[in-house]
């Protein structure tokens, strides 16, 4: 199947473990839908302070850097809000303190869509997927169904914040290969995505030579993804549409 189901979402939220998977996964995506009229909302389980060799620095002050890197980045995409919930990186756990949080979100921002990490990658030949990434994905997926759908899950979101249930019918998983079931052509917003990360600065670098080479291995990446549907560039997901 190429495309979503159901036309231009109202509502997107895309729930990460860190600052730039969002945009590595679905910018292109984001991007598309946000310039077709969606809101597009970024939620972050983590700010990626353990994102660097350099023993010089300080987690805390590489979260500060990450955050304002990928509230620029979300910009680029044409996001309308980015949520930070601040769980310590690299040790991500599927927990329901995490669940509520991300219930929080779901009820706030009501999406129609969601789109989150697969917790079902786990390793190919040649990688092994960020133990982060999979707690995110479990968490979002447990959030979305039932959780955020049920009355009676974590009552005091309706009583103490007002926030009522909110059922979610469509879900992305970030996802490639034999496990992708929805291609998603991002022709005309590759430089969205490609902008965007170039904005995670403390990831990325800023050596124009690396840029240039980012800019080639997104692009393409996104060709070969996007090649089986006649697509010059493309973004997969697998796609879960609740009944
Ligand atoms: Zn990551």
């Amino acid at each position: 199947m190429v495309e979503s189901t159901n036309g231009n979402p109202k509502r997107v939220m895309i729930i990460v473990a860190h600052p730039d998977d969002a945009d590595f996964m679905a910018a292109g995506t984001l991007a598309k839908w946000a310039r077709q009229g969606s809101e597009v909302y970024y939620v972050l389980c983590t700010s990626g302070d353990k994102g660097t060799s350099d023993p010089e620095v300080r987690p805390q002050d590489l979260a500060v850097t990450r955050e304002k890197e990928q509230r620029t980045a979300a910009a680029v995409v044409g996001a309308k809000d980015v949520v930070f919930l601040r769980y310590p990186d690299g040790i991500l756990q599927n927990t329901l303190e995490l669940r509520k949080d991300l219930v929080r979100q779901i009820r706030r921002y009501k999406p129609d869509v969601l789109v989150c990490q697969d917790p079902t990658n786990r390793y190919s030949d040649n990688y092994i997927n960020h133990p982060d990434h999979r707690a995110a994905g479990d968490t979002a997926l447990d959030a979305v169904f039932p959780s955020a759908r049920d009355y009676h899950m974590f009552t005091e979101l309706v009583t103490e914040e007002g926030l009522m249930p909110h059922k979610t019918l469509e879900i992305y998983l970030g996802a490639q290969g034999a496990n992708a079931t929805v291609w998603v052509d991002i022709a005309d917003t590759i430089d969205v995505k490609v902008a965007a990360l170039r904005e995670h600065k403390s990831q990325v670098g800023e050596d124009p030579e690396r840029l240039q080479s980012l800019e080639a291995r997104i692009k393409e990446r996104s060709a070969e993804v996007g090649a089986a549907h006649a697509m010059t560039y493309a973004e997969s997901f697998r796609y879960i549409h609740l009944r």
